[in-house]
């Protein structure tokens, strides 16, 4: 009986859609931004507990567990961290589980092992909310009218990632129901700080991933006007990023006498002259934007203390590996040139890679249409997304890797204080890992 299995996995997750609902709905609540996600990790850690994650063969890896500390990009200072963690006791989080995530340590991977040899597959989701302040009105605004809106004043799932989270936890559920059946292991991953791309290189240089074959990742999308598809998939190629902020510290004076102080001010100036005068080059396409800026102290001050937030993207890596040493040496000497020095803090990046193995999106592409689930065809896109991390880890050891869409009707655009999405849309998130882990086991074609 073909596909059999496959079938069985559908139905469970059909029975469901209620639970992944009321979770979806509560994480978008409770919206947590990154390496704020204390409460949502807690929650999913529960989850596994119950579900028997804990006992081995099987394994539940929580914060440090799976991540490398160091490699941790644009974490909030201590003061904020401190702030969230009793946030997130005040607003439920689940006691022990809590204390595993405290201090940006909000990852958490499930891992099941059937016993029995076979593929090594990951399963990536994010699960961060953005720096956004949500829609509170009930007029135009679904969450507002249906009373689950954030209710963290600029922390919002403006990006579909709280569904993103529901759609593993289901996955969780149905694998171990079916475990039995199954054959070799499955890594599922719960991950912070995907935007502004700061979380994912943290888990892929923890090692956890290094022996996966398959690595997959799922993010919602629009489903086009009049379209019926559920399921999205593109041959995207990232672009590399290198997200900065940079310090100026100079020394402040009485602005009647300017030669007693060194102005920070100048410095500033002198830098955004200079890094959007960096040649182009014939290595590739780049970007190059300051955003903010923030600087002074008042009008007879001479500016001790400027902050720049910046960013670099490239279509290649070699021409973001272009950029990201001109644009340092610019910032160091300009500095310099004005007797002030500067610090350059990495809050984020991910590199160029094509995250989608173009063969493997093909395969996926047509099991699901076997499956029935109508598809928009794979084609070219570029976007920028930290999973590149996990998937150049696993690629550059010999695996396959796809990012693939679960599409939903969105009010609005992803980032907008009115995004949203459909919860009856997240099963088929869930029933589309099942397929392609059991395909990968040899189980439905
Ligand atoms: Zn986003
Ligand atoms: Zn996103």
């Amino acid at each position: 009986m073909a596909n059999e299995l496959y079938k069985e996995m559908c139905a469970y997750i059909d029975t469901r859609k209620d639970f992944m609902r009321e979770r979806r709905q509560d994480f978008h609540k409770h919206a947590e931004a990154g390496w704020h996600e204390v409460r949502t990790c807690s929650i999913i850690a529960d989850h596994l507990v119950k579900l028997g994650y804990d006992k081995a063969p099987c394994k539940i890896l929580m914060g440090k567990e799976c991540m490398n500390d160091d490699e941790r990009m644009g974490l909030p200072d201590q003061e904020e961290l401190d702030f969230i963690y009793q946030r997130a006791l005040d607003e439920g989080a689940i006691l022990p589980y809590a204390e595993k995530f405290k201090d940006g340590h909000t990852a958490i991977v499930a891992i099941l092992e059937t016993g029995k040899p076979g593929p090594i597959i990951g399963l990536r989701t994010d699960i961060d909310a953005l720096g956004v302040i949500e829609c509170q009105d009930p007029a135009v605004h679904r969450p507002a009218k249906e009373g689950f809106a954030s209710i963290h004043e600029g922390e919002m799932h403006a990006c579909g990632h709280d569904g993103h989270g529901t759609i593993n936890m289901v996955v969780a559920e149905t694998l171990m129901k079916f475990k039995d059946q199954l054959c070799g292991t499955v890594k599922m991953v719960w991950q912070p700080a995907e935007e502004g791309v700061r979380g994912a290189k943290s888990i892929a240089y923890s090692g956890i991933l290094d022996d996966v074959q398959y690595m997959m990742a799922v993010h919602m999308g629009a489903r086009p006007k009049g379209s019926n598809a559920s399921i999205g998939f593109s041959y995207g190629l990232n672009m590399a990023n290198a997200k900065m902020d940079v310090y100026i510290t100079g020394k402040a004076c009485h602005a009647a006498a300017p030669e007693s102080g060194n102005n920070a001010m100048l410095a500033m100036a002198a830098i955004v002259q200079g890094v959007y005068g960096i040649p182009r080059a014939s290595v590739g396409d780049a970007r190059i934007n300051v955003g903010q800026v923030f600087a002074g102290s008042g009008r007879n001050v001479v500016c001790d203390r400027v902050k720049m937030v910046m960013e670099l993207r490239g279509l290649t890596q070699a021409s973001l590996e272009y950029l990201e040493p001109y644009a340092r040496r610019i910032i160091e000497h300009a500095a310099a040139m004005h007797g002030c020095t500067a610090e350059i803090k990495m809050m984020g990046a991910t590199p160029c890679y094509p995250i989608d193995d173009p063969a493997f999106v093909d395969e996926m592409n047509q099991l699901a249409k076997n499956l029935g689930f109508e598809t928009l065809d794979p084609k070219p896109g570029s976007n920028s997304e930290d999973y590149t991390y996990m998937a150049q880890r696993v690629m550059e050891r010999g695996g396959k890797s796809l990012m693939f869409r679960c599409l939903s009707d969105y009010p609005a655009p992803g980032h907008a204080v009115t995004f949203d999405i459909q919860e009856e849309d997240l099963p088929t998130g869930s029933k589309f890992f099942c397929a392609m882990v059991t395909h990968l086991m040899g189980l439905t074609n």
